[in-house]
């Protein structure tokens, strides 16, 4: 594995990082109220009396959140706790009217597991899960309308929340890019939290101290809050880690503290001492019984798993005969992968991943597209494949067709058909191309035989071009080579 070591003339340091992850559950409605969980509506639209923490209101447990999370600890690897408790964490903030927060504590709902990341140079590393709990989601805050007064969106206050705790295993800013781009993969295969960071659905904070490089000591460490994307995570780590090893070779301390990511500059800014769980009196929530899942329940929630981004990858790899880099790519998101499957079903799935990968990404990156808004279909592609094992146009044509097929979204046998582009595989036609371009150039035909046999490639060009592409390259050069002698 490589390692990552901040070195100064002063000495080598290494960087010790966990991360929290705060998830928006998806679902219909929050995960104690029935009000809707619709991103993007008119502010305070979507509020019920218990979101607004009206006094005397009861919060009911909304059992899909629960589904959702259990299932994310299953795609993670994890102990699924029978028994976990709400916890009311009491804090005052504008946006939090309740003045505390609906969570879970000492007992999680689920319990340690772990997710493999796959890193540049080719090694795989283990990163564990320490802990989900579910919680509810904060009111948005809104600074930026009015310079005197700040205003209060409460659609998200009560939206339900997995939080995600690693265990503190990242050594590297790779690693935690990395590890938000799997965690992001999963969820999303799952249908738990669209995995949105530049909305807010999926929230980073980053937990960082430094050591001695070799040392197993664990320093203070710094809490950079809510970073929101996986650039700006793998940022905020390595300047957080810098930043505190020029504070320790000067001969400074750090004291436990809340820092914030700006994202301007790159660096993070001194928030507060940070809380420790003490600050904010959590006790159990006298609104809520403790949760008990029985088997059945559990069972049904594992019932409804799905292949996940590791078991296709390998699968595409042992099954289609797929690159172990291919088939990352793919997997990647649920929606590539499933794309290929179609396209490549019955067909050389590696010709199939390689017009994927190349002239097909980046039509919509051109385009600008998403995949579901493709113009090509994975029927179409796949067709455009069988026409190419089948000798009806080269691979040059077969671009040419493609790019007809990413403007109008015809069908390749169609547009082949139409502009009469198929391949010319018939002998006696081929001979008599040849024929011609030799009877034309008998003074290359006569430097051939005497030995400048590289004017081979030059024979070929001349037939394709008067073909207008159509020849079969590989009949082209076989003939021409028993003409040649
Ligand atoms: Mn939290």
């Amino acid at each position: 594995m490589a390692e990552y070591v901040i070195e100064t003339p002063k000495g080598k340091w290494e960087m010790v990082c966990g991360l929290e992850i705060h998830c928006q559950i998806i679902s219909k409605s929050k995960i104690f109220s029935g009000a809707s969980t619709e991103f993007g509506d008119d502010a305070n639209v979507n509020v019920s009396f218990v979101d607004a923490g009206m006094p005397g209101m009861l919060p009911v447990l909304n059992k899909e959140c629960v589904r959702q999370a259990v299932k994310t600890g299953m795609g993670l690897n994890a102990k699924i706790n029978k028994y976990s408790v709400f916890s009311r964490k009491n804090y005052f903030y504008p946006d939090t009217p309740q003045n505390y927060q609906i969570t879970q504590f000492e007992y999680p709902l689920v319990g340690e597991g772990e997710v493999f990341i796959d890193l540049k140079d080719g090694s795989t590393r283990r990163i564990g899960i320490e802990r989900i709990h579910i919680e509810q989601d904060a009111a948005k805050s809104i600074h930026d309308l009015n310079p005197k007064k700040s205003y209060i969106d409460l659609n998200r206050a009560g939206v339900g929340l997995m939080e995600i705790v690693t265990k503190p295993d990242f050594r590297s800013p790779e690693e935690v890019g990395e590890f938000l781009k799997k965690l992001r993969s999963i969820v999303r295969y799952l249908g738990t939290c669209d995995g949105n960071m530049d909305e807010g659905s999926m929230r980073c904070d980053a937990s960082v101290s430094v050591r001695p490089a070799g040392s197993s000591e664990l320093r203070a460490r710094a809490e950079v809050k809510n970073v929101n994307s996986v650039k700006f995570a793998m940022q905020a780590v390595e300047f957080e880690a810098k930043r505190q090893v020029e504070l320790y070779e000067a001969g400074e301390t750090m004291q436990q503290q809340t820092r914030h990511f700006d994202q301007t500059t790159g660096g993070t800014k001194f928030l507060r001492l940070k809380e420790f769980s003490d600050d904010y009196r959590y006790f159990p929530e006298p609104d809520l019984p403790p949760l008990v899942l029985d088997d059945e329940f559990i069972e049904q929630v594992r019932s409804e798993m799905v292949e996940l981004p590791d078991a296709k990858k390998a699968r595409f790899v042992k099954d289609m005969g797929l690159t172990a880099y291919d088939a990352a790519v793919l997997c990647e998101n649920k929606e590539t992968a499933d794309f290929f499957e179609k396209a490549a079903k019955g067909r050389d799935a590696k010709k199939v991943a390689n017009w994927i990968m190349g002239d097909f990404f980046a039509m919509l990156n051109a385009k600008r597209l998403p995949l579901e808004k493709s113009p090509v279909t994975p029927e179409m592609l796949g067709q455009l494949v069988d026409l190419i094992t089948s000798n009806v146009i080269n691979g040059k044509t077969a671009k040419d067709v493609f790019a007809i097929m990413a403007e109008t979204g015809e069908n390749p046998e169609k547009i082949v058909e139409e502009k009469g582009w198929k391949q010319v595989t018939d002998t006696g036609a081929i001979e008599s191309l040849i024929d011609k371009i030799l009877a034309a150039n008998p003074d290359n035909v006569a430097a051939y035989k005497a030995g400048k046999v590289n004017l081979m490639g030059w024979f070929v060009g001349q037939v394709m071009k008067e073909s207008k592409g159509t020849a079969n390259p590989a009949m082209v050069n076989q003939i021409l080579k028993q003409k040649l002698g």
